[in-house]
């Protein structure tokens, strides 16, 4: 939902200036993580071998359009400036990052709602107090639907994409998307 949210703001601004922060954006934080790999492994004494693989394929990804002495890191939260809050509203999505988003984002971020649906319970000893312990079985409240979903989103999301990228080429904006 993200990626759709952001998408759909980057055909709305249509701003060729907005596509290629998010690309810097992105392509920085990538550069960002090799140099934390590479100093990690230089602080190894015997680094393993997968780990120096890693280090030479995330070189080789983060030089392959921009050497990398051209390329800015941010540590910016977002490449716009512009939450996905306020992106949502822009696009007409207020709905659903409230309905899906604002849920999703606590979930993932571990929010303490979320823990103590997902993750805790309330202990039945009757001295304790009612404290929560780690639930013990796997089963969640997350029921099929939440693949439509996915899959609604996904699929708006690839005909959206497409939808910007020809219209880039047709030259109705000035901008080519991606
Ligand atoms: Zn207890």
């Amino acid at each position: 939902m993200e990626s759709l949210i952001v998408l759909r703001w980057l055909l709305k601004r249509d701003d060729p200036t907005m596509y290629s922060r998010f690309k810097d954006y992105g392509r920085g934080r990538l550069k960002l993580l090799k140099l934390h790999v590479e100093e990690y492994v230089d602080s190894l004494d015997d680094p393993p071998p997968g780990l120096q693989e890693y280090v030479a394929y995330l070189d080789a990804e983060v030089n392959r359009e921009v050497g990398e002495e051209w390329q800015n890191v941010s540590i910016e939260t977002t490449f716009s400036a512009v939450s996905a809050r306020d992106m949502a509203i822009e696009v007409g999505m207020e709905r659903e990052y409230r309905l899906q988003f604002a849920p999703a984002s606590s979930a993932t971020h571990g929010e303490w709602s979320s823990l103590d649906r997902y993750v805790l319970e309330r202990c039945q000893n009757p001295l304790h107090g009612g404290h929560r312990i780690p639930l013990r079985t796997l089963s969640t409240p997350i029921g099929a639907q939440l693949v439509d979903t996915i899959l609604d989103l996904t699929e708006d999301l690839v005909f959206d994409y497409i939808a910007g990228v020809r219209k880039g080429m047709s030259g109705e904006g000035d901008t080519q998307a991606a």
